[in-house]
């Protein structure tokens, strides 16, 4: 009953769909040890579309194991940096030539457009791998002139931290298991990878490229299931050394305190409610552009997701006008629909959560611009949807929707340090944006946001530019040099001569 094309890629994701989501332990596709499965949903329709197995405690014990043997004893660690970048660089090359499957599943899982799925999540999934596989071959450490008293040759080795779960979230999956894989490939870990349960899919497809590449046999593990069984186990593990994490902050917190058994490593990418502030000199049409697609991009299910607007008084009214009058024209629909410029939300429990909040906004005084509302039609469908009136304490200004729900409020104001300190204001600090034409005032800004990335007049993540959170949203940095050093160890060595 899924509505695909009858195309070649149409019929292989029929017939992947068909066949039950294995896990990949030790190079091999199991079922769960208890035999059991989960079904998978198409948000745009609200049916079931696949199952997959419930890999558990039992299973994630397995893929530990081969993990560390594989850590351990080789073959990974024996083998060359450049034999490992070989290899990561040709899973890069493999999620390309299988894109239009790759991007077809995620949008039956995940619900964005076709086109979407395809020049960004997967695009940039491959191209994150051939960035990392680059750094294989350039990592080392340094020599170090030191004090002592005598003769010495003192280095530091930079070594892979060990075995690293990767846990990700549904916003985007497979870049989101990327995003981790790769750096920790690259800095010669071992990976047991959980995707969200939500969206599995694309997780169980890059299983079979990683065996079709020709990953050594425990190297690269991927266990579909839940987050409080499957995650939590990879977490409390003791033969795990790295847990990276993307999602929200409430289980970051929870997985901080999981991981306390064997002081295992922790990086944590999580929520954001990043503002966007626009000065009266802007570029006031590219600042609309960049507002719209920053809260509307995904359905607003984005970590650094421009959430609060806050434009001068001068401009405001041109500004939300232009963000309001895109707001009505976007084509919600499937992501099937190659008309479709936003799909729906990623699940039910999410558009309870977005409409919730909706509502949360408008009965505590705040007003609706445009939109407010569910689509009335199969599939969770909500409206892109700006807010105004709203006041600092309400739960829409202050939380993160993690959909189209864009707050806009307006400054009189001069003062950079009173504009920084509203913006702020949020237990947050993953993004901010900026739109000015005045230089002083752009760098000034970067200065006084306290945020992990700061976007003056537009600009995109890069491979090469850390990404992460201040405060609530994180701890520590993908991408760059510091998103490969996080699966690391650094060893000092001293030698009397
Ligand atoms: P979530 O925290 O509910 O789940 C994320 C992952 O954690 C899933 O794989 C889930 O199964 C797993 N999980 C849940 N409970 C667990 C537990 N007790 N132990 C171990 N694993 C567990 O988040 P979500 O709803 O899937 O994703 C949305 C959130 O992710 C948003 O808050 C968003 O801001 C955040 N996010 C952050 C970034 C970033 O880079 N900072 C990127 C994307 C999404």
């Amino acid at each position: 009953n899924v509505a695909v094309s009858t195309d070649t890629v149409g019929a292989k994701v029929a017939s992947f769909l068909k066949a039950q989501g294995k896990l990949l332990i030790d190079g091999k596709f199991v079922d769960a040890q208890s035999g059991e499965t989960f079904a998978v949903y198409d948000p745009a329709t609200a049916k079931q579309i696949a199952s997959v197995a419930a890999g558990d405690k039992a299973d994630v014990d397995l893929a530990v194991r081969a993990a560390r043997k594989a850590f351990d004893r080789g073959p990974w660690s024996k083998m060359s940096p450049a034999e490992r970048a070989r290899l990561i660089y040709r899973l890069g090359e493999a999620i390309d030539a299988h894109g239009d499957e790759l991007a077809l599943l995620e949008t039956l899982d995940n619900g964005k457009p076709l086109r979407v799925a395809r020049a960004v999540d997967v695009a940039s999934s491959a191209e994150k791998l051939r960035y990392y596989s680059g750094w294989a071959t350039k990592l080392s450490g340094k020599t170090v002139d030191v004090s002592l008293p005598g003769d010495w040759h003192a280095y530091t080795l930079r070594e892979p931290v060990g075995v690293a779960g990767l846990i990700v979230p549904w916003n985007f999956p497979l870049m989101m298991a990327v995003n981790k894989m790769a750096p920790a490939l690259a800095a010669g870990c071992t990976v047991i990878l959980k995707p969200a349960e939500q969206t599995p899919l694309t997780a169980v497809k890059l299983a079979e490229l990683v065996q079709e590449v020709g990953f050594p046999d425990g190297v690269i593990n991927i266990i579909t299931g839940f987050g409080e069984t499957a995650g939590a186990a990879i977490v409390e593990h003791d033969g795990v050394d790295k847990v990276s994490f993307t999602g929200s902050t409430e289980v970051g917190k929870i997985i901080l305190r999981a991981a306390t058994g064997n002081l295992k490593r922790v990086t944590l990418e999580l929520g954001g409610k990043s503002p966007v502030i626009i000065f009266p000199d802007a570029n006031i049409d590219q600042a609309i552009d960049g507002a719209s697609r920053g809260i509307f991009t995904n359905t607003g299910q984005v970590c650094a997701a421009g959430s609060r607007l806050y434009a001068h008084k001068n401009v405001f009214e041109r500004i939300v006008e232009g963000i309001a009058d895109r707001a009505e024209k976007l084509k919600v629909g499937p992501g099937t629909d190659p008309a479709t410029e936003m799909g729906p939300v990623v699940s039910e429990e999410q558009f309870d959560r977005v409409v919730g909040f909706m509502r949360s906004g408008v009965q505590a005084g705040a007003s609706v611009r445009v939109g407010g509302k569910p689509l009335e039609r199969e599939g969770y469908f909500v409206q892109p949807t700006i807010l105004t009136n709203t006041t600092a304490d309400m739960s829409v200004r202050r939380e993160e929707i993690f959909g189209p729900v864009l707050c806009a409020m307006s400054f009189d104001d001069d003062d950079l340090e009173r504009i920084a300190a509203e913006a702020n204001d949020t237990t947050y600090g993953l993004s901010a944006y900026v739109w000015t034409r005045d230089v002083g005032v752009a760098h000034k800004m970067a200065r006084k946001l306290k945020a992990g990335f700061v976007r003056i007049n537009g600009g995109a993540l890069d491979n090469a530019l850390p990404f992460g959170g201040y405060k609530q949203s994180g701890w520590g940095r993908e991408n760059g040099s510091e998103g490969i050093e996080t699966f690391t160890e650094v060893k000092s060595v001293v030698v009397g001569l």
